[in-house]
């Protein structure tokens, strides 16, 4: 992409409406606009980092065996009163009335859906285990939409669906879900600790929220500093193996959230290593049971011939939330540091003297060639001065930077700058070309 051609609508100022770092960023890099409180335009360039975080989310779903659905965004209120939810809800749902004095809503989440698509084709026991997900808009009328896309009132999430026989069938659901979790935030250059979340009437520990650290966080982080260091599973983990003991060397570290937070057993914690601390939520996984699958009569036929409720869990993932997530976990004073997972573009193009006929053939040459070797690249072609041209991709976050200027150009080099280390080196284009194929 050129830049001439592309929408990049970067700010000078910051915001003044933007009180944390990520929002601030998110505007001043023209990747969102806002349209109304807590409602976003994606920008060509936020749109792409969202795009690649829906990705690999969907990528690890699909690997741990869910199966991808897309559910409508407006809902009828039926299922939801069938489900005792609709009157229990409260504000945060938006409320429609269609021309035929129909009820419907703006799903904010998709349990009735899925439990009524599950009833109306699924019997038996055989069919199972099964998990379904979708990626697609949520609407809550939040009380306070704030810092961006992390608290809006529209937002992307995937949620995930779990059905099961019985209890001990649906723990391994949940299990591979956490496992799938814990892969997706690394490969998203996070590090997320799943920490006991309240699991309400039904009891038991099987709920855990995904938060990240950062000091603008709205949740208060307990936990044992071993946790932050433990490996992914990695993405050779068989799913369908060791899924009990990757759970639960994570769950002998104490990790748990404000009202989970238990200071005598914190206490037990080494001083060096606890952590407390605010963070993000990401991700949250809860098994729940026959809770919708009771009232909506989503029964399935067990071995022993009999009719049981299936056994749930939902599993959902802030993917817009999860682009203000990592500008907080990943930026500097210049601006973004995107992890290379996510990036908007993987290499960005500087020419120094761009009226300079031999100079806009190199920048040319030198984009046709990363172009061609795989790479996105966002060339920067304009006539303005190299401060601004770097300081823009700075700003935005591009991993690498390449910057062809007169000089080099007589000693047949490039500069070569990495964002993350703020390190730069001069080699031949070929030469640049090799080093990122290996990087990447
Ligand atoms: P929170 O406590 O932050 O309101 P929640 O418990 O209401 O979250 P869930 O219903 O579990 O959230 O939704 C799953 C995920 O969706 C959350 O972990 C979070 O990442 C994301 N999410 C929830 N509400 C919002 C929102 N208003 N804006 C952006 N993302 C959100
Ligand atoms: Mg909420």
């Amino acid at each position: 992409m050129k830049l001439s051609n592309y929408f990049l609508p970067v700010l000078k100022e910051t915001p003044s409406e933007a009180t944390i770092a990520s929002h601030q960023l998110m505007l001043r890099a023209g990747m969102v606009r806002q349209n109304g409180a807590g409602i976003y335009t994606w920008l060509p360039l936020g749109l792409k980092v969202l795009r690649k975080i829906e990705t690999i989310v969907r990528e690890e779903m699909n690997r741990a065996g869910a199966v991808e659905v897309l559910m409508p965004t407006i809902q009828p209120a039926e299922l939801w009163q069938e489900s005792g939810r609709y009157d229990d809800y409260g504000k945060e749902m938006l409320r429609i009335v269609d021309r035929h004095d129909r009820d419907m809503l703006y799903g904010p989440t998709n349990e009735e859906m899925i439990t009524d698509i599950f009833r109306s084709f699924v019997r038996s026991y055989k069919q199972l285990p099964m998990n379904l997900y979708h990626i697609q808009w949520k609407f809550r009328d939040e009380i306070r939409p704030r810092f961006g896309v992390m608290r809006g009132r529209e937002f992307l999430m995937k949620d995930a669906y779990s059905f099961d026989v019985d209890a001990e069938s649906a723990r391994r659901s949940y299990q591979k879900m956490f496992c799938a979790y814990l892969n997706t935030f690394d490969r998203l250059g996070l590090t997320a600790i799943p920490m006991k979340a309240d699991t309400g009437p039904i009891g038991g520990d099987l709920s855990h929220e995904f938060i990240i650290l950062a000091d603008t966080g709205e949740s208060a982080v307990f936990c044992d500093k071993t946790l932050l260091d433990l490996p992914a599973p990695g993405l050779d983990f068989d799913f369908d193996g060791d899924l009990e003991s990757e759970l639960q060397k994570r769950t002998q570290y104490y990790a748990a959230t404000e009202e989970m937070h238990d200071e005598e057993e914190f206490a037990k914690v080494p001083t060096d290593r606890q952590v407390s601390a605010r963070g993000i939520e990401v991700g949250h996984i809860f098994y729940f049971g026959d809770k919708y699958s009771a009232p909506l009569k989503a029964e399935i036929m067990n071995a022993e011939g009999k009719s049981v409720p299936v056994q749930m869990g939902s599993y959902g993932v802030g993917v817009s939330r999860l682009v203000g997530g990592i500008i907080e976990a990943c930026h500097d004073d210049k601006g973004i540091v995107w992890p290379k997972s996510v990036a908007p573009f993987d290499i960005g193009i500087v020419t120094i003297k761009a009226k300079d006929e031999k100079i806009q053939a190199a920048g040319q040459d030198a984009y046709d060639k990363l172009s061609a070797a795989g790479f996105d690249v966002l060339y920067d072609d304009r006539d303005a001065s190299p401060g601004v041209k770097f300081s823009t991709f700075e700003l935005i976050g591009l991993p690498t930077v390449i910057a062809i200027g007169p000089k080099g150009f007589e000693d047949g080099v490039v500069e070569v700058k990495d964002r993350a280390t703020g390190t730069s080196e001069e080699m031949s284009l070929e030469a640049a070309l090799e080093k990122l194929k290996a990087d990447s």
